[in-house]
């Protein structure tokens, strides 16, 4: 990566280039040792991560780079959180890719994510119904490459949900998100909007057959000879009726909806969240959204850090 340097000439009289680089270190500098202070407890990777990247935003600002500021929430914010998340028993968690990122999987649409890899087609192309049917190979060769990670763990995000739920606080996790790191990690009402990969058909027979079966196929076929499709919903193809109706249901009626990992910019995201009536809207995400104004609690950090940061 070119950076541009911030040299500061050792003279009293300061440019204000200059002057503006050394203000920026120095409330990145601040921002840190305040992060730090406030992280008395317990180091965990997503803490330890949390504080990388607020060595990086200094860095930044050493290099006369304006600092993200992606993980800086305050005392106050996590308190607030806190409480409402204690005195709830009706929490809906709703998540994109954002949680599955700390775990290693790639973000389609981030910055680093998958949209701005070079392929013969684009990821949509690739991911959509067409695609697999007329060019199933190339489909699940990148299928295989991009789509299955292997040794994903979940992280603190999908445990710390995963304990609300066995604490009856938390009724339903929505996922956009395809990777069944939530069961893993103990969930058990999970909606999956987009599918798993952990589950796939015969598209002759609807014989169902687990992951290990594309992976060790280079087109998977079934028994029946029929052609072995994940339960994935593809580009072109509409979401899981039944699944969204189940969504909207826990949203309409959920005390405390958090959302998290995601930008609310593709559907049905944004579009879900309209079903939320309540008065604790808590969204959770490393950049920008256009909900940010909307929501009743902003936590501008990584879920992982939020909600393992809980107790
Ligand atoms: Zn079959």
């Amino acid at each position: 990566m070119n950076r541009k340097r911030c040299e500061v000439k050792p003279s009293l009289r300061k440019s204000r280039k200059e002057i503006r680089c050394l203000q920026n270190t120095k409330q990145a500098i601040n921002k840190t040792i305040e992060h730090v202070e406030y992280g008395k407890r317990p180091a965990t990777e997503e803490y330890a991560n949390g504080y990388l990247q607020a060595l990086h935003d200094v860095q930044a600002a050493l290099n006369g780079e304006k600092p993200s500021g992606k993980y800086w929430v305050t005392p106050a914010e996590m308190q607030t959180l806190k409480e409402i998340i204690d005195a709830s028993d009706n929490i809906v968690f709703f998540g994109g890719a954002g949680v599955s990122t700390e775990s290693g999987i790639p973000d389609f649409r981030s910055v680093d994510g998958l949209y701005n890899q070079q392929y013969d087609y684009p990821p949509e192309v690739i991911l959509s119904a067409t695609f697999f049917q007329h060019k199933t190979a190339d489909f699940y060769k990148f299928y295989r490459n991009k789509m299955i990670i292997d040794g994903i763990k979940p992280n603190a995000a999908h445990f710390a949900l995963a304990k609300l739920e066995r604490e009856k606080k938390l009724k339903a996790i929505i996922t956009q998100n395809i990777d069944g790191l939530h069961q893993a990690a103990g969930s058990e009402n999970v909606l999956e909007l987009h599918g798993s990969v952990h589950r796939n058909f015969c598209t002759e027979c609807n014989r169902p057959y687990d992951i290990s079966i594309i992976l060790e196929m280079e087109i998977p076929l079934c028994e029946c000879g029929g052609l072995v499709k994940p339960d994935v919903v593809l580009y072109e193809e509409s979401l899981n009726q039944a699944v969204l109706a189940q969504a909207v249901h826990y949203i309409s009626q959920a005390d405390v909806l958090i959302i998290g990992g995601t930008s609310l910019s593709v559907y049905p995201a944004a579009s879900l969240i309209y079903y939320y009536g309540g008065d604790k809207l808590i969204l959770i995400n490393n950049s920008e959204t256009s909900f940010d104004a909307r929501v009743n609690l902003l936590l501008r950090t990584s879920i992982g850090y939020a909600l393992g940061q809980k107790d």
